[in-house]
């Protein structure tokens, strides 16, 4: 139960979740786009960032697009074609198929599958990484042997257990669309994540961990799927005269001024991710003793890009906390906590945190799809449901001072007097 003692004054410049954080060399390739008169959909500026990802993440081909969602919609699309062949007109390519995806995520990592016309079943999460759960993942299978596709995201920058997941879709003939828009930077094995599925996105949105105010991209070692993306991302037109089309589709490309922002930044992702690194081990320090965990990962393995901090509070530290489908209660209890409080203090005094991600089985969009539970135990278990009920995003801005944390550490501890 939140004591307040009169001696912590609201911030008067708001400390937020993640924002933007630019250097100046954003607004040198921006200007050089005007300068050059590229204001449109082709430049130097898309060129270059498309190099410099693709080296970064050490696939062969990214192909800048409008946004993360533009990525992942022509990643399923493409997937969906390879698998069951080239849709008609106003049908998806994966009409009448199930697609196992990721249930505790932003809902564009599954979005993609209903515009192509797939039906989800969502896969339970699971505690060590709060991602898609490998063991989860099998007993879909058993359940829904036909399913070839696969759509997983790397919830908060923490990779999924990447290899259990691999290792599951190979036994059973399935392909992975792979969301890495939270995760840009961060390394498994060594390896970036974005690389790993069959088809990649990644995202340059205004609170990521890099952005161009908005961008994504899409990742493959593929030439042949590379162009193929490309070509859907600027309507489709064949080699003619004239505007000629054989396959529908979309204006999802990049424009040359926001790779120009996001030019400068990419020059920028590890120091940011040492900043957001650096805010995650403090919260870990400052938080010790209370009854909470942070967002755990696999140390061993994992290098996470740290991009929101957030806690989970032990079951019996719980305060009683009651959600509707828009709105939060809960009763105060004298040294113990909830998400609703902490997030409802944390506002007073002009602090931005963030409920986790709501499952996707919960969501009145979706919750007539089938949803997988992991099994802890032996016992049915629904992993999200739990995590979203007692976890939180913390602000994790990297432009957040020592000063700054301390006290909003100071305002969490408060809440479990
Ligand atoms: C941000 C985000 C996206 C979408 O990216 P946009 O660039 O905003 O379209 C997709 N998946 C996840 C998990 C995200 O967090």
């Amino acid at each position: 139960m939140f004591q307040n003692r009169n001696d912590i004054k609201p911030f008067e410049k708001k400390v937020w979740l993640s924002s933007p954080t630019m250097h100046g060399d954003e607004q040198k390739w921006v200007n050089d786009a005007f300068d050059k008169n590229w204001i449109t959909t082709a430049g130097e500026n898309i060129n270059e960032v498309e190099r410099i990802v693709a080296e970064r993440i050490g696939v062969k081909y990214a192909v800048a697009l409008s946004c993360g969602t533009a990525a992942l919609h022509l990643a399923t699309k493409l997937a969906g074609e390879k698998l069951y062949g080239q849709a008609k007109p106003n049908c998806g390519t994966l009409q009448g198929h199930k697609v196992f995806c990721s249930d505790m995520t932003f809902n564009a990592t599954v979005n993609s599958v209903a515009y192509e016309g797939g039906e989800t079943v969502f896969i339970d999460t699971e505690y060590d990484t709060w991602n898609i759960s490998p063991a989860a993942l099998e007993r879909a299978f058993e359940l829904y042997p036909e399913v070839k596709l696969v759509v997983i995201a790397h919830l908060y920058g923490i990779p999924a257990k990447i290899d259990e997941i691999r290792a599951v879709c190979d036994r059973h003939g399935a392909l992975i669309v792979e969301d890495a828009a939270e995760s840009l930077g961060a390394k498994y094995k060594g390896r970036e994540t974005g690389s790993f599925g069959d088809f990649g996105a990644i995202s340059f949105n205004g609170n990521k961990i890099i952005t161009g105010s908005s961008g994504g991209m899409f990742l493959t070692d593929s030439k042949e799927d590379a162009d193929k993306v490309r070509k859907w991302s600027t309507q489709s037109r064949e080699a003619a005269p004239w505007y000629q089309h054989e396959d529908m589709g979309y204006n999802y490309r990049m424009s040359n001024i926001i790779a120009g922002v996001i030019r400068g930044q990419m020059g920028h992702l590890d120091e940011h991710i040492a900043q957001k690194k650096a805010i995650y081990e403090r919260y870990k320090e400052g938080l010790k003793g209370l009854p909470i965990a942070l967002n755990p990962y696999d140390v061993k393995n994992s290098q996470p890009n740290y991009w929101l901090s957030c806690l989970l509070i032990d079951t019996d530290a719980m305060c009683p906390q009651k959600r509707t489908d828009t709105e939060a209660t809960y009763t105060p209890v004298k040294g113990k906590s909830c998400p609703t409080e902490i997030l409802e203090t944390l506002a007073k005094y002009n602090v931005e945190g963030r409920p986790i991600w709501k499952p996707m089985h919960l969501q009145p969009l979706y919750n007539m799809c089938p949803f997988v539970p992991d099994y802890v135990n032996g016992v049915s278990n629904d992993i999200g449901a739990d995590v979203f009920a007692r976890g939180l995003c913390l602000p994790s801005d990297n432009k957040m001072t020592i000063a700054e944390q301390n006290v909003v550490i100071e305002i969490v501890r408060r809440c479990f007097e």
